[in-house]
């Protein structure tokens, strides 16, 4: 008998490495094996990616709706029983007190697919304005720097093969090492053809190992720190005018700003010595082309858009953006983080990336969808803001591919709000934290079951295909959306006729959608993608022949309306929460190589729990010494917000007046206890980068460790199928 082999991609990350699947010889699952002839990753795949089919199993994964039953338990129940529950709880607060009284949250690892028919969902079958997603919380700043100076935001604006043949990479606030490990190849290539590799983290990560130069300023100091090296660049004559002059826009300005931070100021700020700021300018400045990329350390900040401008900024003063082997760009986190900010689960987007607040879009959207378009609702609140109203005005939410117990800013309070909601209705593939407080879980296929589409970090749009046949009692998110809307019509009206439930039915509708608008997919079809190794959006369709996709932006024109870029002036600021008397040192937060996100699926897969069991306080030996913890001792950390508990982990790897927590885990360990939801005024991202904590060594009676981890395993535990 011959093999089924089916070419996909990786569920986790951003880089979504091709990967073949084959069904297990034992018929459960599927196996992972090198898919080499897909370039990103050529084969090469993280622990993440090769234990993926663990999340398959039965008894890991849900496979039968639960609703709670009198006694408060989640139990077993029919989909119809289910169904019919979320759309009487939709429904029934919709009719009562209005659309917006209904909210929906979604996920950046949606599909393409779900996340465009999640946002007409939320618009269409719900009338509600109160949408938004986890991808808020990863890379908005970003996005809206990128709009800002560019005129449109995609990840990376070249593909990733580019980085090799540039001269520098500045690498702001990113750890690609343990985020995404087979990129790592990429900054390798680079130091081997002579190009250079300056990485800016509080941490020497793994990444800043690989670096020839390794920056550390204080976290929530990065913005300066950029100030400061575009001070230098104009001090020491490196500007490239007549760029500025026939490319861009607004530098005067910028130049004025930049200069009010000399080198030793930014040196006070950051704790970067101005040596290493002189080292790093010649670096960036003496090769012909040159890169930076930003991840989440600027981008998660109250300041995030304005920090990943002023790096913008040092681009466009040195001719480095819109040029071959030069430009700025962001490496996106989650699978489909770039697709999913693209098509309608954003609070303030329609699908293509068009504004809802733009009256041809709108005109636009509602004809592919067949409705008035004075009938979809304006833009609703941010991810954050969005779960502090629940409980208020936000009476019940229905919540698709996200985990707030555990990712969302301030955690403990916002449990405490989705405690509060009149009903929650949860779709999720397994019984994460968030789901374990839903009225009702729907228990929905995944990745190798289900065929779709993802956008990559470099833009790149790439077909994830299924390789088994679902479990019975599984729905795909398609599913789900059309048989809710068949309950939530009004009048006989056959809303569901809206929702098809093919994958590539939806993706036909959401090219005729996202046509005409910055985010064009109109030329990419499903049998494009089978072909190819995928297709760089924009991507319109072409009457004359396939049109070749957009791997690389900006070589011409910049997006905006006169093609030029604009510099926008930033200036430094502290964090919204600088350390005091009370709370003396920084916490700043991030991930660990065999975790991913909250956690919701790698925390059930033994290999990745053997090699990272649970949280920690990573730390200094001084400041040990200062609270009297030795090495893997419980050690709290307590912020205005709440208190973690975790095991020390001793390092001079971290600057003394800084610790750090992944955030991971859920329990006593939830980093997210801690972190201030202070949001950046125009991306809406709370600042997990930096908030003030204090340190205690936790006395005896306290919970341990292992009485942690025992508690957070516990919590993994699934309720039988009926
Ligand atoms: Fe999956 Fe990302 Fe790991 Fe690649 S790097 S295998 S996409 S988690």
């Amino acid at each position: 008998m011959r093999e089924t082999v089916t070419p996909t991609h990786c569920p986790y990350c951003a880089l979504q490495c091709g990967m073949n699947l084959t069904p297990a010889p034992d018929g459960r699952g599927v196996v992972v094996s090198e898919r080499t002839e897909f370039p990103v990753n050529r084969g090469a795949l993280c622990g993440k990616g090769r234990t993926a089919p663990a999340v398959l199993a039965a008894g890991v994964r849900l496979t039968s709706p639960l609703v709670r039953d009198e006694g408060g338990a989640l139990v077993p129940a029919s989909w119809e029983e289910a169904l019919g529950r979320v759309g009487r709880g939709l429904g029934g607060i919709r009719d009562t007190y209005g659309a917006d009284a209904v909210g929906v949250f979604g996920g950046g690892g949606l599909t393409n697919e779900k996340a465009y028919a999640l946002g007409k969902f939320a618009r269409v079958a719900l009338g509600t304005s109160q949408i938004d997603y986890n991808g808020r919380f990863c890379m908005s700043s970003a996005a809206a720097a990128g709009n800002l100076a560019f005129g449109l935001d995609r990840g990376l604006p070249f593909p990733l093969e580019d980085i090799p043949r540039t001269g520098c990479v500045i690498l702001v606030g990113s750890n690609p090492a343990e985020t995404m490990p087979p990129s790592l190849r990429y900054f390798t290539e680079l130091r081997e053809n002579g190009g250079t590799l300056i990485v800016v983290d509080p941490r020497r990560t793994k990444t800043a190992e690989h670096a020839d130069l390794h920056l550390a300023p204080r976290p929530g100091t990065d913005l300066a720190l950029a100030l400061g090296l575009l001070h230098l660049v104009v001090a020491e004559g490196r500007t490239d005018e007549a760029y500025i002059r026939e490319r861009t826009g607004g530098w005067e300005e910028t130049r004025a700003a930049a200069m009010a931070h000399w080198p030793e100021y930014v040196e006070r700020i950051t704790g970067v010595p101005v040596p290493q700021l002189r080292e790093a300018v010649r670096l960036f400045c003496e090769p012909e082309a040159a890169m930076v990329l930003t991840a989440r350390g600027p981008e998660q900040q109250s300041k995030g858009t304005d920090t990943v401008g002023a790096w913008i900024n040092l681009c466009l003063a040195t001719g480095r953006a819109g040029r071959p082997l030069s430009g700025y760009g962001c490496l996106t986190g989650q699978g489909n983080g770039q697709g999913g900010r693209e098509h309608g689960q954003k609070a303030d987007q329609l699908p293509g990336y068009r504004k809802l607040t733009d009256p041809a879009a709108r005109a636009h959207v509602a004809g592919v969808w067949g409705v008035d378009p004075d009938t979809l609702p304006g833009p609703g609140r941010s991810a954050y803001e969005l779960l502090d109203a629940l409980g208020t005005d936000i009476r019940a939410l229905l919540l698709m591919g996200s985990n707030p117990v555990v990712s969302a800013p301030r955690a403990a309070h916002i449990e405490g709000r989705i405690r509060s909601l009149d009903f929650l209705a949860v779709c999720d593939v397994v019984l994460s934290e968030t789901a374990a407080l839903a009225d009702v879980v729907l228990p929905v296929t995944q990745w190798a079951e289900e065929t779709g589409t993802t956008t990559s970090l470099e833009g790149r749009v790439l077909l994830r295909r299924r390789a088994i046949t679902p479990p019975e009692g599984v729905r795909s998110d398609l599913e789900v959306m059309h048989e809710l809307a068949a309950r939530l019509g009004r009048d006989g009206e056959n809303l569901e006729k809206k929702f098809p439930t093919d994958p590539e039915e939806v993706f036909e509708e959401l090219r005729r959608a996202s046509a005409g608008g910055p985010a064009d997919y109109s030329g990419i079809t499903y049998r494009r993608l089978a072909e190819e190794s995928g297709v760089f959006w924009p991507c319109p369709a072409d009457a004359s022949g396939p049109h070749p996709g957009t791997p690389r932006l900006f070589l011409d024109r910049f997006a905006t309306g006169d093609g030029r870029a604009r510099f926008v002036p930033v200036s430094h600021r502290a964090a919204a929460e600088e350390p005091d008397e009370a709370y003396p040192v920084l916490l700043t937060t991030g991930r660990v190589v065999a975790q991913y996100q909250s956690g919701a699926q790698t925390r059930r897969v033994d290999e990745l729990n053997a090699a990272a069991p649970g949280p920690f306080v990573e730390l200094h030996p001084r400041l040990a010494e200062r609270i009297g913890v030795a090495e893997g001792e419980p050690v709290a950390v307590v912020s205005r917000r709440g208190r973690a508990v975790a095991p020390a982990r001793i390092t001079t790897a971290i600057r003394p007046d800084t610790v750090f927590m992944p955030f991971h885990w859920a329990g006593e360990g939830r980093a997210n206890t801690l972190t201030n939801p202070a949001l950046d005024p125009t991306s809406r991202m709370p600042e997990f980068k930096a908030c003030a904590v204090r340190l205690e060594a936790v006395e005896a009676g306290q919970p341990t460790p292992t009485a942690l981890q025992a508690a957070a395993t516990a919590a993994y535990s699934v309720p039988p199928s009926p």
